[in-house]
């Protein structure tokens, strides 16, 4: 079934109910076969309505979604299915407003599906390290009044993005929700996502000077009209964020940005294989540790 599935029409077909979703993950779970952690009988049967798989010799229930990204829910998978293709699939992805409407649930229970998805995402992109030349700048997203940079940018947030820059096209992008542009928090971001030792083009802002610290800082001061020649696939990246944040979301604000972000590079990341991505992200959902939501923080 591996990147086999490219349309929803197949995605559905193949993942038409309960059982279907449940043998997904158990192929991925145990690749060479159920094994019964109790007595390593190979042979059982699934129960299906209590997402457990039981041993044909010692009986012992092993669950089928216990200690995934799919731990404890409530929603039947058909649903989750569903939605971690419409999120992983287009490129504007899909709102919890939206999701209500498509799968019949709450919007509390959308957001929550949503938010698990995008730290699964997030997680799994803080996995890779951006190399090679880098762009790095800052941005503002959100608020409904454009503002000074650094400061007095009401109900906008501040992000640092950093976008690889190879053979003339954008290669991996991270991005992080700060506080402010600092010396504290651009280390803190550069230390998280970039191989030490890299050669970094920026703007010259005075806070970005610590990164010379571990790479090769080129910083040149750039008029606006030529920011674009200097860094061309940040300032892109940054305004494709833009849209699709005020396409999908109306703009967003507040506690939830960062995991919007996460969604974002997940995606960006990935779009030269774009019809694996649902795949990747089912994989990634049965590999990855319960999420246990917290309010999440502005930085
Ligand atoms: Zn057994």
């Amino acid at each position: 079934m591996q990147a086999k599935i490219t349309s929803f029409w197949e995605w559905q077909q193949h993942f038409a109910d309960e059982k279907s979703c449940l043998q997904a993950i158990i192929n991925l779970r145990w690749p060479e076969g159920f094994c019964c952690p109790r007595c390593g009988h190979q042979k059982g049967w699934l129960l299906q309505t209590r997402h457990v798989y039981e041993c044909a010799v010692c009986h012992h229930h092993t669950s089928v979604t216990a200690g995934t990204l799919f731990h404890n829910t409530k929603l039947p998978l058909v649903k989750w299915f569903w939605s971690l293709y419409w999120v992983s699939s287009d490129k504007g992805s899909i709102s919890a407003l939206r999701l209500t409407k498509l799968i019949g649930v709450s919007w509390l229970t959308a957001q929550r599906l949503l938010r698990k998805l995008r730290t699964a995402m997030g997680d799994q992109n803080n996995l890779y390290k951006l190399s090679g030349i880098i762009e790095f700048d800052d941005a503002f997203i959100g608020g409904k009044r454009a503002g000074k940079r650094g400061r007095g940018a009401a109900g906008k947030t501040t992000i640092l993005v950093a976008c690889e820059h190879n053979d003339g096209k954008p290669g991996f992008v991270a991005m992080k929700v700060v506080e402010q542009v600092t010396h504290e928090s651009v280390r803190a971001f550069a230390q998280q996502t970039l191989a030490p030792g890299q050669t970094l083009h920026t703007d010259a802002l005075a806070a970005l000077n610590v990164l010379a610290e571990e790479h090769h800082h080129i910083a040149k001061v750039t008029p606006p009209e030529m920011a674009s020649e200097w860094l061309p696939w940040v300032h892109v990246v940054i305004s494709n964020l833009k849209s699709y944040l005020l396409g999908t979301y109306h703009g967003v604000s507040g506690n939830y940005v960062q995991e919007y972000l996460d969604e974002f590079c997940y995606r960006l990341n990935r779009r030269f294989w774009e019809n694996q991505i649902p795949n990747r992200l089912l994989t990634l959902c049965v590999t990855h540790d319960p999420v246990f939501l917290q309010p999440a923080t502005c930085s």
